[in-house]
């Protein structure tokens, strides 16, 4: 076997006072280092342009963690031109040499975790679990895919024919863009840009304008495992200027994006058009949003029920893609499940993220605005239970926030709010539970909380949800284990850290010889 066998790395304990103690020293070490110029990365080499983007801490918001460069249409060029150039080679590397340099960033990573997590607790406002979490996945795919990858090095079997020799293989594609969301800032960039490239490919990586200093340290962290000048491209900058114009460019050979389904829906639609140049239809993964859902009905564990509900709904103030945002309850156990849900949620502390608290700052202004919207419409359709206002603080608040008595119909039951929001919907019974649930254009987490055996076999076919989880959150999903990505307008389904994630970066080759 070329590597040791794949085992999800572990988090961190921070009741371990030696755990916790170090890695304050990291924030210490990061906090010493914010407010940084850094470049973008075209054909191994660091460009400046001059103008920048700047990321501030959400949690205090006249903190600068760091100045971006902005890349423009000269940049754009000359990434194409250096991934290109690069693809040549690199798409000849023997698969295993590629996949050494996966486990040799993982080992990197590994290194400097606590490192890399005081960066996202200041440029994303995550806590220290949330923040170890996130790394502990880019890890995890850099590890995973390094080994699924191996096989894929093979001929696919196929039957024999007489007098012929039969051959079908798997190649990769070009130049591929990786486009990921402010919110795994570093575990699903880090995933998106590596899976295609372990299997031949070349890539453009444009993180979000509101993360963009993760990528910089992630340009770093390339350069330090020795992957061959533009294999790995970055592009920071503002999205009027870099979207349309990567996504609609004639060398665009694929698009691996996640993130909301405006963005997405938009690229798979420019996407399918045909540019003067282009020589070949350009290939859309799409990971989108989520409206995501956990049933309880009357056999349930209440208080399990209200802590999988807190937790999937409020961890990383709820924005993540699979975090709770409908709680649906049997109509007999409502009001005691909505009671325990309110006592678990005003336990909540709130505050920086730097502080370790259980809820921080949402990401920046336009998002805290957009929840606030959202909060005041639930007021008028719905019954406040919880938070409901902004929170104390220098930085983008909110109180976790809980609606009862929500109507199916209304904006907070159907709209992906993608903040500390939880509105809670009854029903009737199970049938009913599961038509809300599959009334959502979205598929992409939800979950059961329940006793029932028939019930519970009922969700897993019927229940629309990519990731489905029963009596646990709905939240965590890890690589290699439960393979992430949603149905219906949640996405492509392309399942990052999924056995197949890889095909998904390869065209497959059939060659026959007659002899
Ligand atoms: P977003 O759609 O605003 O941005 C996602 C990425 O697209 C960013 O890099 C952004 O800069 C870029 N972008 C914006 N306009 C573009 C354009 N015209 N062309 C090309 N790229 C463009 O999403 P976000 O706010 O960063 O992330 C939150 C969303 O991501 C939520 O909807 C969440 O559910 C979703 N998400 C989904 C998954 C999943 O696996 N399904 C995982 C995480 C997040």
């Amino acid at each position: 076997m070329l590597f040791e066998p794949y085992r999800n790395e572990p988090f961190a304990d921070y009741s371990d006072p030696a755990t916790l103690a170090a890695f304050k020293e990291a924030l210490e070490s990061v906090r010493g280092q914010l407010g940084r110029d850094y470049p973008l990365t075209i054909g191994g080499a660091s460009v400046t342009t001059g103008e920048y983007l700047e990321s501030y801490d959400p949690s205090r918001k006249d903190r600068l963690v760091g100045r971006a460069s902005k890349a423009g249409p000269r940049e754009i060029e000359l990434a194409m031109d250096a991934a290109w150039l690069a693809y040549g080679t690199w798409s000849r590397w023997s698969m295993a040499d590629r996949a050494r340099l996966l486990v040799k960033l993982a080992a990197i990573m590994r290194r400097r975790r606590d490192e890399l997590a005081a960066w996202l607790v200041f440029e994303a406002s995550k806590n220290y679990l949330e923040a170890i979490a996130d790394v502990a996945e880019a890890i995890d795919f850099c590890e995973y895919y390094a080994r699924i990858a191996l096989p894929l090095a093979e001929p696919l079997p196929t039957y024999d024919y007489p007098g012929e020799e039969n051959t079908t293989v798997f190649q990769p594609m070009g130049v591929g863009l990786v486009i990921p969301p402010w919110n795994f800032l570093l575990a699903i960039l880090v995933g998106t840009a590596v899976g295609p490239v372990v299997v031949g490919n070349t890539v453009i990586i444009k993180p979000s304008p509101a993360t963009p200093i993760i990528g910089a340290k992630f340009m770093e962290l390339v350069a330090e495992a020795g992957f061959p000048a533009g294999v790995i491209n970055l592009l920071t900058g503002d999205d009027a200027v870099l979207g349309d114009a990567l996504v609609d460019h004639p060398r665009t050979r694929f698009i691996n994006f996640t993130g909301s389904v405006a963005t997405g829906v938009r690229i798979f639609e420019r996407a399918a058009k045909v540019q003067p140049g282009q020589s070949w239809l350009k290939r859309t993964f799409l990971e989108m949003g989520g409206k995501d859902a956990l049933v309880v009905d009357e056999t349930a564990d209440l208080e399990l029920a209200a802590q999988a509900a807190v937790t999937s709904a409020f961890g990383f103030q709820g924005q993540k893609c699979s975090a709770l945002s409908r709680l649906i309850v049997i109509d007999e156990v409502h009001d005691e499940v909505v009671e325990r849900v309110r006592v678990l949620t005003e336990k909540l502390s709130i505050g920086p993220a730097d502080e370790n608290h259980d809820v921080a700052a949402v990401i920046n202004e336009r998002q805290y605005q957009k929840i606030l919207g959202y909060i005041e419409a639930g007021k008028s359709e719905a019954r406040l239970v919880a938070g409901g206002t902004a929170a104390e603080g220098n930085g983008w608040y909110i109180a976790p926030t809980v609606f009862a008595d929500v109507p199916v119909g209304a904006s907070i039951a159907c709209d992906e709010i993608f903040g500390p929001v939880l509105s809670v919907l009854r029903a009737r019974d199970f049938d009913h539970a599961l038509e809300i649930v599959n009334g959502s254009v979205y598929a992409l987490t939800g979950g059961v909380i329940s006793k029932d055996r028939e019930r519970l076999a009922r969700a897993r076919a019927d229940f629309q949800a990519g990731n489905l989880y029963l009596n646990r959150k709905i939240t965590g999903a890890l690589v290699g284990v439960q393979p992430f990505g949603g149905f219906k307008m949640s996405g492509s389904n392309t399942k990052a850290g999924g056995p197949d994630y890889l095909k998904n970066f390869m065209e497959m080759k059939s060659i026959t010889e007659r002899f």
